[in-house]
């Protein structure tokens, strides 16, 4: 359904987007991936057409997008400050606005609007002019204009910014229902792991502009370690634990931390029993100890990492 292909664009002598390819099939959930300055919003602010590329084209059912605006009524998109939505209306206004323009039936239309006020918790304030809305709402208003046209490819540039963990609960199982039900191909971009991890089966990560991974995320922890233990220690010897993980496994196990959390990555969940009986045997009580398949997180960043520190 959309095809992009060695997509470059510079700002003036800023290089965004290097050789950007990748395709996204109707019902695919896809994740654009990527550290702060990547290249995400320059992405999909292209495929909107909100700017002008360099190099490479973009095609959307096989016809070049800058050829034809017709592919214009089967995109939706969620774009950063709430742009896809006029502040002087309110969010029902909007979502009628542009669910008839797309030439949904009226009360069709009515009909998923407010089944999705209901879903994203606007209900409330669904008469009230968009401008006049906190943050999380005005986000909630920008999600229900693009959702409710239900066009073919939806694009979601960080959708769950400023939103309560419940409406990023409801947008999860929104997203996954219309995917599956409509056949509706998606392209989010996120910084929020956990939302990507239960949604998206595919990600693309960009890097300075250029994709540096692209596949299923199952693929992506395949090529990396398995199994993560996180702990926090009441006093932190990182040297010591690395000395033990050195000694057992030279090479075959990882640390890092996040906050107060150590995070160690094995090849297996033995080696990471053997850690805990490494503990006990020095004495040393976690505050907090799990033991859990690696997360989409912690792959990511370990590729990130990598690529930094190849
Ligand atoms: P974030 O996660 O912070 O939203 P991003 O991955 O979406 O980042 P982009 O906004 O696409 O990254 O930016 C890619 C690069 O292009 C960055 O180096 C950024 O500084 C540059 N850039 C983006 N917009 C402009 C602009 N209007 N003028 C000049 N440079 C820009």
């Amino acid at each position: 359904m959309l095809s992009v292909s060695q997509l470059g664009k510079s700002y003036g002598d800023q290089q965004a987007l290097q050789d950007v390819s990748f395709e996204l099939a109707p019902g695919e959930r896809v994740a654009l991936l990527g550290a702060n300055g990547s290249g995400k919003t320059t992405t999909i602010n292209s495929i909107c057409r909100l700017l002008e590329w360099q190099q490479g084209t973009i095609c959307f059912e096989q016809q070049d997008i800058t050829k034809s605006t017709d592919y214009m009524r089967h995109i939706g998109a969620v774009l950063g400050g709430c742009r896809n939505v006029n502040w002087r209306l309110t969010a029902s206004q909007n979502a009628e606005y542009f669910a008839r323009l797309h030439g949904t039936s009226k009360k069709q239309a009515l009909k998923t609007i407010t089944k999705l006020e209901e879903q994203l918790g606007l209900a409330q304030y669904a008469k009230r002019e968009v401008g006049k809305l906190s943050t999380g709402n005005k986000q909630k208003a920008a999600l229900l204009s693009a959702l409710a046209h239900q066009p073919k490819l939806l694009l979601l540039d960080e959708p769950t910014l400023g939103l309560d963990s419940q409406t990023v609960d409801e947008l999860q199982n929104i997203i996954i229902e219309q995917s599956n039900r409509l056949n509706q191909g998606f392209l989010i971009t996120s910084h929020d792991m956990a939302f990507i991890e239960k949604i998206c089966t595919r990600v693309i990560v960009l890097d300075k502009g250029k994709v540096i991974y692209s596949g299923d995320i199952t693929a992506l922890k395949e090529q990396l370690y398995h199994f993560e233990m996180r702990l926090t220690l009441s006093q932190p010897d990182n040297a010591r634990l690395n000395g033990h993980l050195e000694e057992l496994w030279p090479n075959h196990a990882q640390l890092s931390s996040e906050d107060d959390q150590i995070i160690v990555q094995y090849d297996s969940p033995e080696q990471a029993f053997a850690t805990v009986n490494w503990l006990a045997q020095q004495a040393i009580i976690p505050l907090d100890l799990s033991i859990n398949p690696l997360s989409v997180e912690t792959a990511y960043r370990t590729l990130l990492s990598r690529e930094v520190n190849p």
